[in-house]
């Protein structure tokens, strides 16, 4: 069986079962039993969206607290470049580096300079023969998992390259222990996440066996304890990423860092689904690629993230005025492809959420007693149920989960034919026992 890792997960003690998160699930993967949500593992995809709607703040990420660094002699920051819009005022991207390493790291590896370097990967991908289009980018884990379990036919579209994360990782060990003479076991790296999907995907990654992170700290973690460093007049040059590489944190970055134009890019969960759904029905099949960033805005609009993802965004075009945009070299690109593994080592699985049985005849028999049982509900998606839909109690009830009567509709239907029945049965006692009842009251 498979084994799951959940960076988003439900704190039971503040869940009210108000139903809120079950509408917004883009997997469907919420229901509410018992007046507690729950959360089905397959078919998270840990995008946040629940964590965002909760009004009882119910819905939690789990990330590493800022002291893990501390379980490693050396510790190198991997700052995603959504976190360089964080902060107010701020003019020099050094200033955030040199922050990160005042609270506690050796080293910063900019996240945004292993983008650069993968731009250039997927740009050799998508001018290579017979490649399949529209090329899905593969940077936003979230993605990945929903095209797994809800577009399963569209995984071979997803381009076959590491995430900037792991890049990033790669070559910072590779780097700090070069200089220092240090093995790499001696080292951690930590990625500063502006979101869950991305812990998950260091947890459980995808195409690979293990990932080259050693554990993600939230943006929110490192805010407070960086913004105290801020004040700090000594500043070292730290800053390596050019623009091509800082524009990943917003939407469209990616993609203009690929200097093509024939793609979309797309940001928001149920917008990607609406895209994705257009490539499916074959819709779309003159595109060239399609960045797909499940938060609103692009990483910057992650839900571990402590700015408004449009100010973050304008903040972002602001620091870039300043940063060179000179793209890494083709000598630097020749030398990291010997040094790191770029291109994701195992298949994507498809993980289809909707299969009823892995015999297709019992799969078949059960699709239909799921199409007569939903036949027979109200058809409202009213959620009361605690399914995000009619036609998902039906799977649920099919799947042993539920039961019609969790349909309050279904429910009152049977409580007026018990009631009529009652009378029913009741007018049939005879008359001498009923007096006599009358005559006991
Ligand atoms: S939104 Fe979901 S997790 Fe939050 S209280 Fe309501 S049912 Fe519970
Ligand atoms: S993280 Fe996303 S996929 Fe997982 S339960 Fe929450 S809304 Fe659904």
């Amino acid at each position: 069986m498979e084994k799951y890792y959940h960076s988003v997960t439900l704190d039971k003690d503040k869940c009210k079962g108000c139903t809120n998160c079950i509408k917004r699930c883009p997997t469907e993967a919420i229901r509410v039993r018992d007046g507690k949500a729950m959360i089905i593992n397959e078919r998270c995809i840990d995008c946040g969206e629940c964590i965002l709607i909760c009004p009882y703040h119910a819905k939690i990420a789990v990330t590493d607290p800022l002291s893990i660094i501390d379980s490693y002699p050396y510790k190198i920051a991997l700052p995603a470049p959504s976190l360089y819009g964080q902060f107010k005022d701020i003019k020099d991207i050094n200033k955030i580096l040199n922050s990160l390493i005042e609270i506690g790291f050796d080293q910063v590896f900019e996240v945004a300079r292993a983008a650069e370097f993968v731009s250039e990967y997927i740009k050799e991908i998508l001018n290579s023969e017979g490649v399949k289009k529209p090329l899905i980018s593969s940077a936003c884990p979230a993605v990945v998992r929903l095209i797994q379990v809800r577009f399963p036919e569209l995984v071979s579209n997803i381009v076959r390259v590491e995430s900037p994360m792991e890049i990033a990782a790669q070559l910072a060990k590779k780097e700090f222990c070069a200089k220092h003479n240090v093995s790499q076991d001696q080292v951690g790296v930590f990625f500063i996440t502006p979101c869950a999907a991305k812990m998950t995907s260091i947890k459980n990654p995808i195409g690979n066996g293990k990932s080259n992170v050693d554990g993600a700290i939230s943006i929110l973690d490192v805010y407070s304890p960086m913004i105290d460093k801020l004040k700090s007049n000594e500043v070292k040059s730290l800053q390596e990423a050019s623009r091509a590489g800082i524009k990943w944190a917003i939407s469209t970055g990616e993609s203009s860092s690929l200097g093509i134009e024939n793609y979309l890019a797309v940001d928001g969960i149920h917008n990607v689904i609406k895209v994705l759904e257009e490539i499916e029905d074959n819709k779309l099949t003159k595109l060239d690629f399609l960045e797909g960033q499940c938060c609103v805005g692009g990483c910057v609009g992650g839900p571990l993230t402590f700015e408004n993802s449009y100010v973050a965004n304008n903040r972002i075009k602001r620091l870039l005025k300043d940063v060179d945009s000179s793209p890494v070299s083709e000598g630097e690109l020749i030398e990291a492809k010997d040094e790191i593994i770029w291109k994701l080592q195992k298949d994507i699985m498809k993980k289809p959420i909707l299969k009823l049985d892995a015999n297709i005849n019992i799969a078949i028999k059960k699709m239909k007693e799921m199409e007569r049982i939903y036949r027979s509900l109200p058809g409202l998606d009213c959620g009361s149920c605690g399914s995000p839909s009619c036609r998902t109690l039906a799977e649920d009830i099919v799947r042993n989960n539920a039961s019609e009567m969790d349909c309050v509709f279904k429910l009152r239907e049977k409580v007026r034919y018990l009631a009529e029945e009652m009378i029913k049965i009741s007018d049939k006692i005879p008359t001498s026992h009923k007096e006599d009842k009358d005559n006991d009251a």
